[in-house]
């Protein structure tokens, strides 16, 4: 057969770009192993997560409305259903992009592929058979792969990658999360709701590497009632299974003073992970792979090879759905011909805590370590009404501001719903929006998102809710 694009990797960078394709009118095929498009995020990343984020929130709430008068008791836990649950969820999903991909007559093919040039490739399928296909144009989206350092390799299930982790096997007694980043956390707080005793051990000095400190602090401060340990500059040197558990040998901060031998029903390896872009034959083709193990492209999403494009994880960081998502449609507005490029200020990123962390744009930290002069604009939930209504103070919303131009450069936010929030900071960057927008613009009483309004007016020193003496 042949096709007019043929995409690799069926994830929401992959799917949305032959969605696209196919919209545009042309003729389509999309590889992938699973049932249905989807890929990682859907079938074990993004989208299960999120199920079962949801359910420890409730847990989390049900047990805090005791301080309204409401008790719930505690909650008795059927892990069965609730795997049932995440796994409908998923299953909802994925067969709406199945039928998406039906009706715009996109052909999916359940597969792996390899490329024998740059204009062929061969699909080994999985109920068994190869297929042969031409195309003008291939989009790679092949994603990226739990990254397990060789130390903390251990065959055996209760060593736990995110996939693992997320098959919720038990409950475990003790959960050591090896990782204090995006998944460490949103996993360790969901074993955590459900009962475990969880440790976090991350090597650096803080959680979240990349994030504010000061947004990260709010965060910290609640994780630290939740989770049983949060130990900081500390690793783990040595892993080994035994008849009782786990045996870790741990090195730093949280072990000083203790033992640095402990034992753990379950651990979760979490602490990175790589681009999948070992994609069979791609030698084959002049598609340039970086010394970090991303394939080379540039703005327009071009590999070196004329026909053949890359996008997602496998193109670089950050490793998120939605960045997958817009470069592949970049793509395929490149290979229909338009002139058009990557060029988004502001790639939102969110981690699924309690609270919710985000932050697009410029950060506090890239600001400063790029020498760049700027305003920044903090707003505290603790003076927000309805973050008082839902007892939930615990948040902060700034802005980081150009001083002359008053532009919002980058916008920060921690807090319940801060993922959602975080949107109106995107297209307000996006647009070149500046201080004076913001503080114009009238938002809804009493929500959460006058916390955006009200930080501009911190700029000013005219928020209605925050008193500052004049200068
Ligand atoms: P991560 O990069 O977010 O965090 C890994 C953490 O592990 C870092 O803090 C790092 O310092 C630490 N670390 C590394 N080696 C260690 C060691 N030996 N001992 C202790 N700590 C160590 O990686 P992740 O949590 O595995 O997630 C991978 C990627 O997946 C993320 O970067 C993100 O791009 C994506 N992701 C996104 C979301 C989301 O958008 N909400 C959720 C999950 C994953």
């Amino acid at each position: 057969m042949s096709y007019q694009l043929v995409v690799v990797g069926g994830g929401p960078g992959g799917y949305a770009a032959a969605f696209l394709a196919a919209d545009l009118g042309l003729s389509v095929a999309l590889v992938d192993p699973e049932p249905n498009p989807g890929g990682v995020c859907v079938y074990r990343g993004c989208i299960p997560s999120k199920a079962l984020l949801h359910v420890a929130n409730l847990v989390t709430e049900a047990k805090h409305s005791s301080a309204w008068g409401i008790d719930f008791g505690a909650p008795k836990i059927d892990l069965d259903k609730l795997r049932g649950f995440k796994n409908d969820v998923v299953k909802r999903l994925t067969n709406g992009t199945g039928q998406l991909a039906k009706f715009r007559k996109v052909q999916y093919i359940r597969g792996m592929a390899e490329l024998l040039d740059p204009h062929s490739l061969k699909v080994r399928k999985i109920d068994g058979g190869d297929e042969t296909i031409q195309f003008d144009h291939a989009i790679l989206a092949t994603g990226s792969v739990p990254a397990i350092p060789p130390m903390l390799k251990v065959e055996d299930p209760r060593v736990m990658d995110s996939t693992a982790a997320l098959e919720l096997p038990d409950i475990p007694k003790s959960l050591l999360v090896v990782g204090g980043g995006y998944i460490g956390l949103e996993l360790g707080s969901v074993y955590a709701a459900l009962g475990s005793a969880v440790t976090v051990v991350e090597m650096t000095p803080g959680l979240l590497p990349g994030a504010d400190r000061d947004l990260v602090d709010v965060l910290a401060r609640s994780i630290t009632k939740t989770m049983k340990n949060v130990w900081l500059n500390t690793r783990v040197v040595q892993m080994k299974a035994g008849p009782s558990g786990i045996r870790v040998t741990l090195e730093g901060e949280g072990v000083k003073g203790g033992s640095p031998e402990q034992v753990f029903d379950r651990v979760l390896v979490a602490v990175g992970r790589r681009p999948n872009s070992k994609i069979p034959g791609l030698e084959r083709t002049r598609v340039a792979v970086n010394e970090r193990g991303f394939i080379v492209v540039d703005e327009q999403m071009r590999t070196d090879e004329p026909s053949i494009f890359a996008i997602g994880d496998i193109v670089g960081e950050p490793m998120l759905a939605h960045k997958a998502s817009h470069e592949g449609r970049v793509a395929v507005e490149v290979i229909a011909g338009e002139n058009v490029a990557f060029e988004a200020r502001a790639i939102p990123a969110v981690v699924f805590t309690d609270p919710e962390l985000a932050w697009a744009g410029l950060t506090e930290a890239q600001a400063e370590k790029n020498g760049r002069k700027v305003v920044v604009s903090k707003f505290p939930w603790g003076a927000s009404g309805r973050a008082i209504t839902l007892d939930r103070v615990d948040g902060l919303t700034k802005l980081i501001l150009d001083p002359e131009t008053e532009r919002i450069l980058g916008v920060g936010l921690v807090g319940a719903g801060a993922g959602e929030l975080i949107a109106e900071g995107v297209l307000a960057i996006e647009m070149g929006a500046n201080a004076t927008d913001l503080k114009l613009s009238i938002h809804p009483h009493p929500t959460l998102t006058e916390t955006m309004m009200e930080s501009a007016e911190v700029f000013f020193g005219q928020a209605t809710h925050v008193y500052r003496p004049r200068r």
